[in-house]
């Protein structure tokens, strides 16, 4: 029996704000371990809680841009669980009256989106961090640092509406995309910044009922979530083919070794005991905070790569590598603006983020060293022929490094694009007399032969020439022999 897969993804996204969800303390990343910690992030008796507002807002941004429907008035709880890394013994988190309810994410290549729905979005508490196994001499033993514990997490929980690992791959993607592009999170996975956990069940196809699910706990890269969810894919298919039961559990996958191992069987919702905060007030989000909110927010991503596609004519592949950050897409904006627009977007395609993927720096940090005005101009020029390219890379080279325009630039180095017809016939005329079979070809009418022509003569002046003009003095020129004029004569080589 053919069976299908069911997948719902959890998601931990770490807000990024300078304190933690309930304390002062810094909520950065990388700092000794245990030092970014007080009494409250440590669970320390009688401690309170006080809640961050910067948390909520940036909360209800990525509430709002996805559609969910805010509750304007939420609930803290307590979930009770034993854990080394987390020193209250409890995670103060969201449960039956979360913030946000509903909405959706569209994910895929630009006008070829899907539509994922969600459940919901709340907050909690992120816990500290346990390295393990350590070893001292024939001792193993763990570490755990406090510092993440109490980091302001947002849960972001879909409906269980995916069938293929990669179609999570393309929404954590997009996932990513969106809180960075809102600002709400740095989204490095790597970091930790986005988890994900995924629960999987198999049903036979055409099924309605659900089939028993597994959870894979912390996958922390979209490879990760890919390889992991095909691997259990393949470990229920087989069970459920030989006619075996799929047993409710938390696994681990090992990404390197392409390995799965049960954690633990997994929890019900009642063994967490959860019970509403009391230290904590009800939540209230007001009509007008909402509304503020939602004027806030930019141009999403999905809605932008629509409009670059039906605005600059530009390919759907070409609009996904240009709004994967909304700085790279204002880049291009600012430069398609003085530029001509498919040009401005190979060229930031190609040189600009060949230097991004190279140095180590944001689009911004570029930015300020060439703004998108100064790359226009040089692109401007190459669309109108002017500049021909690879004298053009050589002048984006110089940008990198100093000031000036593109004729500043081209004076300072002592070139200049060879433009002027008086500099240029001389070579045009070199290569008529050295192709005459060519000419007489083009002459009879095989004007494809003629870009053979303008290569030659761009290949004498060493790149430097205009090839507009080229194009123009050729075409001249071999006007004047089709009229039967008498060709001047080619000049003289060597002494
Ligand atoms: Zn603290």
């Amino acid at each position: 029996m053919a069976h299908e897969a069911v997948i719902g993804l959890e998601c931990h996204i770490q807000l990024r704000t300078r304190g933690k969800m309930f304390c002062g303390c810094p909520a950065e990343f990388g700092a000794a371990p245990d030092t970014n910690v007080c009494p409250v992030c440590l669970g320390l008796p009688g401690a309170l809680p006080r809640l961050n507002h910067a948390a909520v807002e940036a909360a209800l941004r990525l509430g709002l841009a996805l559609g969910c429907a805010i509750r304007e008035e939420s609930v803290f709880a307590r979930k009770h669980y034993f854990y080394p890394d987390l020193p209250k013994n409890y995670q103060i988190t969201q449960y039956d009256r979360p913030l946000c309810l509903g909405g959706s994410l569209p994910a895929g290549e630009a006008g070829g989106e899907r539509r994922y729905e969600l459940e919901r979005l709340h907050l909690e508490e992120d816990t500290g961090k346990s390295s393990h196994p350590v070893r001292a001499g024939d001792r193993p033993f763990s570490l755990v640092d406090f510092n993440r514990a109490g980091v302001p997490l947002l849960e972001l929980v879909t409906r269980p509406v995916f069938r293929e690992p990669a179609e999570c791959a393309a929404f954590l993607a997009a996932l990513r995309r969106l809180v960075r592009w809102l600002g709400v999170s740095d989204g490095d996975m790597e970091k930790g910044q986005l988890r994900c956990d995924a629960n999987v069940s198999l049903r036979p196809a055409g099924a309605v009922a659900l089939g028993v699910k597994t959870e894979l706990k912390n996958l922390n890269s979209i490879r990760g979530v890919e390889k992991g969810l095909a691997a259990e894919i393949i470990r229920q298919r087989r069970l459920l083919e030989a006619g075996g039961r799929v047993e409710q559990a938390a696994l681990l996958y090992d990404v390197e070794h392409d390995r799965l191992a049960v954690m633990r069987s997994k929890e019900d919702a009642q063994d967490y005991r959860y019970f509403p905060e009391p230290d904590l007030p009800v939540l209230r989000v007001e009509g007008p905070v909402i509304e503020a909110a939602r004027a806030g927010l930019p141009e999403l991503p999905w809605t932008r790569a629509a409009r670059l596609v039906a605005r600059y004519g530009l390919s759907a592949h070409d609009v996904s590598v240009l709004c994967e950050q909304r700085e790279l897409a204002d880049y291009y904006e600012a430069c398609a603006a003085v530029a001509e627009s498919r040009l401005s977007a190979r060229w930031v395609m190609t040189e600009v983020l060949r230097v991004l993927h190279g140095r180590t720096g944001s689009i911004g940090d570029f930015a300020a060293r060439v703004p998108a005005v100064r790359l226009g101009g040089l692109v401007g020029r190459v669309a109108a022929k002017e500049i021909p390219g690879p004298l053009a890379k050589r002048v984006f080279a110089w940008m990198l490094e100093e000031e000036g325009g593109v004729d500043e630039l081209l004076a300072r180095h002592g070139v200049r694009a060879m433009g002027a017809a008086t500099d240029l016939r001389p070579l045009v005329l070199e290569v008529l007399g050295e192709h005459e079979g060519v000419v007489a070809e083009v002459l009879a009418g095989n004007s494809r032969m003629l870009d053979f022509l303008v290569g030659q003569v761009m290949k004498k002046s060493r790149g430097q020439a205009a090839p507009l003009i080229v194009q123009e003095l050729l075409a001249g020129e071999l006007a004047r022999r089709a009229a039967g004029e008498a060709p001047p004569r080619a000049p003289e080589v060597g002494p």
